[in-house]
């Protein structure tokens, strides 16, 4: 599994830039320091971090190298073919993205709750692309912990403000929770958001209007749920199948969760992908 070649230049300028930004601040140096003292240039061949045991030493379960270890390897991902997006007036909205590409999607939810420290750099060594549906003011309070997993690849989505069930409501009251969220993470993140789960993944209609008003092209419930290294599938297939979408959240065990859907994965014969590069 690797990242496209762009998104792993684009990682590294944003790199850069926090580095020369974290210059004027104590904080964010650190954390920035810490992913990449892991990880050799992009460009280089893959090497050892200088923390990694000699070839005669396993590593402790459960250390983030043990992790790293336990990472199966998967078949090369195919080079992306986007899903066509239908010209209306809503965001199209899909539980598992259409395509026959042998393909699936780890996508992480909410950020309030529990964010295990070694996450970022557990996806940037092992190159895991994952989608986040961030509730704003999580976001807002942690941001440095998000951008540290935006820097390892991941990607930052929107997932509402309170994390009110939307369905139902009225087209103002879900505009403002999507919207305001989208303006909030665009405004952290500087990028706007293009993809939005509702909450509970409860929506109606309005709920695809309002979405596709705030920016939004997609709405995505799940085909999976991965909850204390345990996956659980909401499909008759009880594999995981291509264009799948798994949904863990920030929780304490997401180390396992993350483990657990690559496993699970990769049991399907598939490759983790992301799904921003199939829906442009
Ligand atoms: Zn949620």
């Amino acid at each position: 599994m690797s990242a496209t070649p762009a998104r792993r230049i684009l990682a590294v300028v944003t790199l850069l830039a926090l580095l020369v930004l974290s210059a004027c601040t104590a904080g964010p140096a650190l954390h920035v320091r810490r992913v990449a003292t892991h990880q050799p240039a992009p460009s280089a061949s893959p090497a050892a971090p200088s923390t990694s045991p000699s070839p005669t030493t396993k590593p402790a379960p459960g250390s983030l190298d043990w992790y790293v270890s336990q990472v199966p390897t998967f078949p090369e991902a195919p080079p992306p073919q986007p899903v066509p997006l239908p010209v209306t007036g809503a965001a199209q909205f899909w539980q598992r993205l259409p395509t026959d590409q042998r393909v699936a999607f780890i996508t992480i939810d909410d950020g309030g709750l529990a964010r295990p420290p070694e996450v970022a750099d557990f996806i940037w060594r092992a190159h895991i692309p994952v989608t986040m549906f961030l509730n704003s003011p999580a976001a807002e309070e942690h941001d440095v912990y998000f951008r540290q997993i935006m820097v390892a690849g991941g990607v930052v989505e929107n997932h509402t403000i309170t994390h009110t069930s939307l369905a139902g409501r009225s087209y103002d009251r879900q505009r403002h929770e999507i919207c305001g969220a989208a303006d909030k993470l665009e405004a952290l993140f500087g990028k706007r958001p293009t993809l939005f789960r509702p909450p509970f993944g409860e929506h109606d209609a309005t709920t695809l209007r309002a979405a596709h008003d705030c920016g939004a092209k997609a709405v995505f419930h799940w085909t999976e749920t991965v909850h204390e290294g345990k996956v659980r599938y909401q499909t008759p297939e009880k594999v995981v199948q291509p264009g799948d979408v798994l949904l863990m959240h920030f929780r304490p065990a997401l180390m396992d969760d993350l483990l657990a859907a690559l496993k699970a994965i990769h049991r399907a014969g598939l490759t983790p992908a992301l799904l921003e590069d199939y829906v442009r």
